[in-house]
């Protein structure tokens, strides 16, 4: 109506006036969508960056989401009034993303898990060593290897990661340790940790980095990580950050006007950008950015392989044996918690919320036929008859935990990454050198923020 309307007038102005009234007509158009800054991404690291850059000027800053809903990884879905975070999540209490999301004013309530637990090799439990008390009571080692383990422990809290670049994790154990089982150890403390099931590439330095994190211990929050989104979110749009869902970014052309980025959505739409900052994939930036130059620089993103887990997310009425919180596989790369013990994670806040997980090889990135029963079993031997009591279930066979199993030689390569284009920033979970999982998300969000504002 408005259009046949507005088609009726035009009709009736004269040449001249309609050549003017066209040109003014431009002009709005395309200063409503002239941004100073542009992030593509609404997870961790775009609404992090948000903040800072609206906290600290007067930017116009756009963020497009490609889904229907923010929070990317960090989401959490509400399913039969439970709450259900994208498989587990642990923030780490002395890392570097919880003083940034405070500094942003973001309230993270839950409570630290227990470090006491299980291991499982084969049909056998063992208690974990993973406290004092743990050590004592642990059958898995000898007296002669608990002593070392400790020894391994206290060198790994005295160790500074930054002397471990440009070696892969396995080769550090190696040195580290003689014994077998103490190595083995170290690699399910190393997987705990970060992730990553690959001992023989992952880079010693992030591996040792994310492991001393993991000692200062970590929160399970209450309503899972989407209280941080939301939190982020609500800052974000009333200091005027205007946000975007379902605009998927197809192309971003550097220095097509006036040294300014130009933005392509899958609608064909066109977005002018002083400054753009990426936090999607790093596979995906090669293949829209648009400049030739830095096109074939940063074609060894292509070559970066996520780390990827299988997920069982569970909710029970209650535990068949109630003091069985946290175990780990020893030969077989299994994860389990009850992370409801810590964090309220249902609306009644009566039922049971846990998490099982396999990690996955490189190699397994299949399409994960027979995981989610692998997944069952492992649980069916912590919690027998656990099915009895299931409320919601949801199994991801093969997520992406992390953007980059962080190899040894990444570091120069992200470096070079930084200055390739002027204008163009990258931030997410795989671009930190030292750092993976939300400590990288966060930490790169916040040090792009700083340079965009100089930058300025
Ligand atoms: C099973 C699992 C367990 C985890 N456990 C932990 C943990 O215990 N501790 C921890 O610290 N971290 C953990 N993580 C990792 C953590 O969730 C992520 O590192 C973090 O959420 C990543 O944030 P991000 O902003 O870098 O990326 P994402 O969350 O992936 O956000 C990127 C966003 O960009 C959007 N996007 C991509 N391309 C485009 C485009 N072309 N146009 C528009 N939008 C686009 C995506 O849709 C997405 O929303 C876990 C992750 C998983 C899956």
């Amino acid at each position: 109506m408005f259009e046949k309307k507005l088609i009726i007038v035009l009709c009736h102005i004269s040449p001249p006036y309609f050549v003017m009234l066209m040109k003014e007509l431009k002009e709005v158009i395309l200063m409503a969508e002239k941004w100073d800054v542009v992030i593509i991404g609404g997870g961790l690291a775009g609404y992090v960056a948000a903040n800072i850059l609206c906290e600290k000027t007067n930017l116009s800053v756009l963020l497009l989401e490609s889904r229907r809903k923010t929070g990317g990884r960090a989401i959490t879905e509400k399913r039969n009034g439970t709450f259900f975070n994208l498989g587990p999540h642990a923030l780490y209490k002395e890392g570097n993303a919880k003083p940034v999301l405070e500094e942003l004013g973001i309230k993270l309530s839950g409570n630290p898990p227990g470090t006491s637990g299980i291991l499982l090799e084969g049909a056998t439990v063992y208690e974990a060593p993973f406290s004092p008390a743990g050590i004592l009571k642990t059958t898995f080692l000898s007296w002669r290897e608990r002593i070392e383990w400790a020894r391994v422990v206290m060198k790994l809290n005295n160790t500074d990661p930054q002397t471990l670049a440009h070696q892969p994790f396995k080769q550090w154990g190696e040195q580290t340790t003689d014994s077998f089982k103490v190595r083995s150890l170290l690699y399910v403390l190393g997987r705990l940790a970060t992730y990553c099931h690959a001992p023989e590439k992952a880079s010693a330095k992030v591996m040792v980095n994310h492991m001393k994190l993991a000692m200062g211990g970590t929160i399970y929050l209450d309503g899972g990580w989407q209280t941080i989104i939301d939190q982020l979110h609500n800052r974000a749009v009333v200091s005027r950050v205007q946000v975007r869902t379902r605009n998927v970014v197809r192309k971003i052309n550097a220095n097509a006007v006036n040294g300014c980025f130009q933005v392509v959505l899958a609608d064909g739409s066109e977005i002018i950008g002083k400054q753009v900052l990426y936090t999607g994939s790093p596979n995906e930036l090669v293949s829209i950015l648009d400049h030739t130059d830095a096109n074939s620089a940063l074609s060894f993103f292509r070559e970066m392989k996520p780390v990827r887990a299988a997920t069982l997310d569970i909710a029970l009425k209650r535990l068949p044996q109630p003091a069985r919180l946290f175990a780990m596989g020893i030969d077989e790369p299994f994860y389990y918690s009850v992370h409801s013990a810590y964090a309220k994670l249902s609306e009644s806040g009566q039922n049971t919320v846990l998490h099982v997980l396999k990690y996955l090889r490189e190699e397994e990135s299949g399409p994960g036929e027979g995981i989610q029963d692998e997944l069952h079993k492992f649980l069916e031997r912590i919690q027998p008859e656990w099915e009895h009591q299931l409320i919601e279930k949801r199994c991801l066979p093969r997520i992406i935990v992390n953007q980059r199993l962080p190899m040894a030689e990444d570091e120069k390569r992200l470096e070079l990454a930084e200055k390739i284009i002027p204008g163009l920033f990258i931030a997410g979970d795989w671009a930190s050198p030292d750092l993976i999982l939300s400590e990288a998300a966060v930490s790169s969000a916040k040090k792009v923020a700083l340079q965009m504002i100089q930058n300025e």
